[in-house]
């Protein structure tokens, strides 16, 4: 069990953000905030990938009063993200956004950064300030030659003094940056030196697989120290893949409950009896549309795969041209392979529908049996294929003698 570090707790509308809070995920919409039907569909569909809250930009006057009839409609709270015009912040409350993202490296004038913190001090509203290493303040990258964490730190901290010198605490930090390894420690040194909510990212991660591997290291590598209350990942894709794959990274760490499915599968190798990427794939497909809440293997021998899938809820192995479904290890069917998809999303929706005492109990009586005769061939066979490959050594063997 993680060892969380304890940070300030804020309201995001009605989802709270450090604390006890669970770590929220968010995402951000890529329509233009004035097509205000196209950005709420895209706001609906981050919400059912898993995104707890989404930001939208809010670049000119336009987008403020695309704001104003999104925000009173949207199934989550909306966070205004903001640059260089202060005033589109003083929009965005007026709009009744929950949460403004302030980025320090281009909105610099302190007096311009004291009037929105007591606009939205006065009616509730969290600030992010936002620091991005591409967008550093022009000032710090003089004195540090480079974005540097030290550098990326001090932006923040200077941004959340001017918050607090006008009482303004209800705040969260960014410090995001494109390198993993100096994310990272931007957010080390951070957390030793705040007790506000910390927002995790690694910024222009790029698109798939790259962003998402250089996000999941830096992101997973802090939550594992504890840090972070609420994360991004920014990747050049759809931004549904981003909520999925923030919520994804949370169940698998154990840092949220499991909401949808959770499909394991073997790598496959020389044993396999079934095509296990194609099984796998099809499978896949088929219950994510369900989205039922469990943990389903598909494994491609009988000989290793209802063991070593034993704690998943529901599994299929590849044996002798049939498939053995099995319930938390136990084979409770053995069906054509050419059924293998179809048994195994159909007993998918009767677990969840029935439990699992209720379909050990259903299980088909011959089951176990045959299950164990295919998998004592399989055994008989790979022994079979051990003696001809020792024998095959004794005569390579006898031979180089
Ligand atoms: S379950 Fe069987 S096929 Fe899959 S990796 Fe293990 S031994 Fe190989």
């Amino acid at each position: 069990m993680v060892d969380r570090r304890r940070s300030r707790p804020l309201q995001v509308g009605a989802v709270a953000i450090g604390g006890d809070a669970p770590i929220s995920v968010q995402s951000m919409c890529i329509t233009k905030t004035a097509d205000v039907d196209g950005t709420l569909a895209q706001v609906y569909a981050l919400k059912g990938a898993g995104a707890d809250i989404v930001r939208i930009t809010c670049n000119d006057v336009e987008a403020a009063q695309g704001l104003a009839e999104i925000v009173p409609r949207s199934p989550v709270p909306i966070i205004a993200d903001i640059h260089f015009q202060y005033r589109l912040a003083l929009a965005a409350l007026e709009a009744g956004v929950q949460g403004l993202r302030l980025n320090p490296g281009n909105i610099r004038n302190e007096e311009h950064i004291k009037t929105v913190a007591r606009e939205a001090k006065d009616r509730g509203v969290p600030i992010r300030v936002g620091v991005n290493a591409g967008s550093l303040d022009k000032d710090l990258l003089e004195k540090y030659q480079a974005p540097v964490p030290e550098a990326l730190v001090e932006s923040a901290l200077k941004e959340v003094r001017y918050l607090e010198e006008v009482d303004f605490f209800d705040i969260k930090i960014s410090v995001k940056h494109s390198n993993v390894p100096s994310m990272v420690e931007s957010y080390r040194l951070l957390a030793q030196a705040v007790d506000y909510p910390l927002h995790l990212g690694v910024t222009e991660a790029g698109p798939l697989p790259g962003g998402l591997i250089k996000s999941v290291a830096g992101i997973s590598t802090l939550l594992l120290e504890g840090i972070g209350d609420t994360i991004r990942f920014s990747l050049t894709a759809d931004p549904v893949e981003e909520a999925k794959a923030g919520r994804q990274l949370l169940e698998y760490l154990g840092l949220r409950e499991r909401k949808g499915l959770d499909l394991i599968a073997c790598p496959s190798c020389g044993r396999a009896e079934v095509d296990v990427i194609r099984v796998a794939n099809e499978a896949q497909k088929a219950l994510e549309e369900l989205n039922l809440p469990i943990q389903v293997a598909v494994m491609g021998c009988v000989v290793n795969g209802p063991g070593e899938a034993r704690e998943a809820d529901l599994g299929i192995a590849a044996g002798r041209g049939r498939g053995h479904l099995f319930v938390k290890g136990q084979v409770i069917r053995v069906v054509p392979e050419a059924e293998m998809v179809t048994a195994l999303v159909e007993e998918a929706k009767r677990l969840v529908e029935e439990g699992v005492e209720a379909r050990l109990a259903a299980a088909d009586k011959d089951a176990a049996a045959m299950a164990e005769a295919d998998r004592g061939v399989l055994l008989q066979t790979q022994g079979d294929a051990n003696r001809v490959e020792i024998k095959r050594k004794a005569v390579a063997e006898t031979a180089k003698g």
